[in-house]
């Protein structure tokens, strides 16, 4: 019997009333892509492009990147892969895109911003991957990282489209961002939120920095609504949200960000068994409810212990 179990096809992720809620790998390099599968991920939610960029003095050309894209791409055959343009800067600088004498990084030059300052690295890494995308069956999800206003959004996914990916979007880092979550989704074909830095930047304290660590929650109910925001405007205009930073591993506020809105999860492989055994408990209406009992509380603590308390009452 445990053979058998061992084997069994890993059932896709979906709430207790059959709401489907793919869920989706986080990858940092091509490596992963195998093993990802293995845990049942049905897609990937947020490919890290930056390793191909470290370490090195300048871009990678188009013909590498287009080939360790191609390779990754084809482990997902069928499948969605969300593929992130390159988020330089911050936690991540690169001496070709980054300032190294910033004095606040995190809100400095990173992301889409040092892209657009250097639009040929972008419209290389772009071309690349619509390339990657021509001599495989994986379908190419692209978005830009550290997006802050509905002029960027316009300006990545109209570069993005003609540059022949079907399908463009942008990461909601900045509350900025989820607050206009209604006009960025005019524009954008999805929305993917990236909750790690968008605790940073709504709390207003720096990921990087353990003195204040104890701030970087995403169960805080100031990040709940602008999770909602962003929610409620997909619903709105019919486009997909996903989720995709270290909150949507965590498997009670994976229930929570459904019940917000969110319509796919994405997280480190390792995460996906919990958090698919997590959404099987609950329904959508339960789901909502988990979520008005966090949006509620007035702190990370007790939205999450308001969490538990409906979930311990739902099931
Ligand atoms: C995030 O900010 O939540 C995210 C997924 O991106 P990264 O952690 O790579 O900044
Ligand atoms: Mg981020």
């Amino acid at each position: 019997a445990r053979a058998a179990r061992a084997a069994a096809p890993l059932a896709p992720g979906a709430l207790a009333d059959g709401t489907r809620v793919p869920l989706l790998a986080n990858l940092g390099n091509a490596d992963g892509a195998a093993q990802a599968v293995q845990l049942g991920a049905e897609g990937v939610g947020l490919f890290r492009t930056e390793f191909l960029f470290l370490g090195s003095g300048s871009a990678p050309t188009v013909q590498r990147q287009q080939r360790e894209y191609a390779r990754m791409l084809r482990e997902f055959p069928g499948k969605k892969v969300v593929v992130r343009a390159l988020d330089a800067g911050a936690d991540k600088p690169l001496a070709f895109l980054n300032d190294a004498e910033e004095e606040n990084p995190a809100l400095g030059l990173r992301g889409l911003r040092s892209l657009r300052a250097s639009e040929d690295i972008l419209r290389e890494q772009l071309t690349a991957l619509a390339r990657a995308e021509a001599e495989t069956d994986a379908e190419v999800w692209v978005m830009a990282p550290m997006v802050s206003t509905v002029e960027e959004t316009r300006y990545f996914v109209t570069l993005a489209h003609e540059l022949g990916l079907r399908t463009a979007g942008v990461m909601v880092e900045v509350p900025a961002l989820a607050l206009l979550a209604d006009k960025a989704l005019q524009a954008a074909d999805f929305a993917s939120i990236g909750t790690n830095d968008l605790t940073q930047y709504t709390l207003a304290a720096d990921r990087m920095l353990g003195s204040v660590a104890s701030f970087q929650d995403p169960w805080h109910p100031a990040v709940l609504r602008l999770v909602q925001e962003v929610g409620t405007a997909g619903q709105q205009h019919g486009k997909p949200v996903g989720i995709c930073g270290e909150a949507a591993a965590d498997p009670l506020l994976a229930v929570v960000l459904v019940g917000l809105g969110a319509t796919t999860l994405s997280m480190s492989p390792s995460a996906l068994a919990d958090v698919r055994e997590s959404l099987s408990r609950f329904t959508l209406p339960q789901a909502r409810d988990l979520a008005a009992a966090a949006l509620a509380a007035d702190g990370a603590a007790s939205a999450r212990a308001a969490a538990a308390e409906a979930a311990a009452a739902s099931t």
